[in-house]
């Protein structure tokens, strides 16, 4: 048996980044993958995921080109040229993510961790036993139990593919669904999202909602709402069959499941640790991360709470200074996370949604405006910029900033320091506008 002062199961974000800190603080670490270090983002997530997002915004700025003067370009990508250069960039990653690891001295064990008792696990016979052990193993994507469902792809399957399917049926509304429909419709492939209930991104503002979904409509991706599949099958020649509840078949080369995730609990055999994993098999843990159990910990996606990479992050570093720094109140805040999705245009969303805003406060105003970004003054396309503040209370605190449009995604950032502070409308009209932007408009909204 090896022992350390903490253990890390897990090497994505939340687990590199939890053992990371912990080393440079002093302690003994080690950490476990099973797969690839960097995890969901690095490999199946984020990264490969924006990459695709740029090219597809490439393959609209050459479209757009005409409209500056410049000769019509082709518009279309070599897939596998572009999927080579993405997997090597990834490889990159990995290695820098084992280089940084080992530079703060952290062991690494390859292999699935399972507990053998509280404070011990085992990888591959090997067992290793810590005071501290976090659970930090992320999720997967889960596809639906119905016949033929193997047809189809995940999230995973859509990284790994090696040419561009021409006709696409993508499942789901939530962000990955808009975002994988967006990058397939932007490249050249017919899409279609089925959507089970009424509209796409659940959560999100009304306002958002609507313009995502007008845009995509008008950029030529078909929604079909109140749509459930079926039963896929293969035809003769490979075409996918996709059978919906409504009767109707429709043909096409790939199906993408986006119809969900679920946390990677099954196989750590929790129950020799005492922790109990809920449904889904997400693992509860309190404000500081800290399960039912004494020493042991769970932070990351698979707690269920707000499943983004800069969130396993905080709460890992959280619970590293907590842990191994004396900061005893050291605990990640999980209020007003500012989130983007990377739909076409980008949706920027921080705070509360202005049904959320009703329901809690007394006094609201809304101020919000629509146009269409200078960008696009001059090309054919000419998706439009939307941007809502919601405020609350006599001092109008400005408690939900919600934008879509082209830049959305970098301009985020810097009004949710703004939010997160506690600033007021009178805030942001005192804060002189960056001209010409389309983010000045934010300090420049009128009742
Ligand atoms: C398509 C897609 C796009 C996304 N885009 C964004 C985005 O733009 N921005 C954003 O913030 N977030 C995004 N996310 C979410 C983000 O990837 C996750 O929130 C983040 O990766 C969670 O980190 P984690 O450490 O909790 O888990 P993960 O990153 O999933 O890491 C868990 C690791 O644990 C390993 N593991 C599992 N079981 C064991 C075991 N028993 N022993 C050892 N290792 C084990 C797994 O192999 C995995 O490497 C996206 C996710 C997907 C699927």
């Amino acid at each position: 048996m090896e022992h350390y002062d903490y253990i890390a199961i897990g090497g994505g974000s939340g687990g590199v980044a939890t053992a990371r800190r912990a080393a440079e603080y002093g302690a003994r670490v080690l950490l476990v993958e099973g797969a690839r270090l960097g995890g969901t983002c690095v490999n199946v997530g984020c990264v490969p995921k924006k990459l695709m997002w740029y090219a597809s915004g490439i393959a609209q700025a050459m479209r757009d080109a005409p409209g500056y003067g410049f000769s019509a370009v082709a518009d279309t990508v070599d897939w596998a040229a572009l999927k080579t250069r993405r997997d090597a960039y990834i490889a990159r990653l990995n290695g820098i993510y084992a280089g940084m690891l080992d530079k703060a001295g952290v062991a690494i064990v390859a292999g699935f961790a399972r507990f053998v008792e509280p404070h011990v696990i085992e990888v591959d016979g090997r067992r290793f036993s810590a005071p501290h052990i976090v659970i930090a193993t992320g999720g997967r994507p889960v596809i639906p139990d119905i016949p033929g469902a193997e047809l189809g792809i995940d999230s995973d399957g859509f990284f790994a593919l090696d040419h561009q399917p021409r006709r696409v049926a993508v499942v789901g509304a939530g962000y990955i669904a808009v975002e994988l429909a967006g990058v397939l419709n932007g490249l050249g492939s017919e899409v279609t999202m089925l959507v089970r209930g009424p509209g796409l991104l659940r959560g999100f503002d009304t306002m958002v909602r609507t313009e995502l979904q007008a845009q995509m409509e008008e950029d030529g991706v078909a929604l079909r709402f109140g749509t459930k599949v079926r039963a896929l099958s293969r035809r003769v020649g490979g075409t996918l069959a996709v059978e919906c509840d409504d009767g109707s078949i429709l043909e096409v080369d790939a199906l993408i499941w986006a119809t969900g995730r679920r946390a990677n609990t099954a196989d750590l055999n929790l129950e020799a640790a005492g922790v109990h994993a809920e449904a889904g098999g997400v693992i509860a843990t309190d404000d500081f991360q800290n399960t039912a159990v004494e020493g042991i910990y769970a932070i990351g996606d698979i707690t269920g709470r707000a499943e983004l990479t800069p969130v396993a992050i905080a709460a890992g570093r959280k619970l590293a200074a907590r842990l191994f720094r004396g900061q005893a109140d050291s605990r990640l805040d999980y209020s007003d996370i500012p989130t983007v999705v990377f739909s076409h245009p980008p949706i920027g969303t921080v705070g509360l949604t202005e049904d959320e805003a009703r329901e809690r406060f007394d006094r609201i105003e809304v101020f919000s405006t629509r146009f269409t970004a200078m960008a696009h003054a001059l090309t054919e396309h000419r998706p439009k910029t939307a941007m809502k503040l919601v405020c609350a209370g006599q001092e109008q605190r400005v408690v939900g900033v919600h934008v879509i449009g082209d830049g959305a995604d970098e301009m985020l950032q810097g009004f949710a320091v703004a939010l997160k502070m506690g600033a007021t409308k009178a805030d942001f009209d005192n804060t002189v506008a960056i001209h010409p932007t389309s983010a000045e408009e934010f300090v420049t909204l009128r009742g």
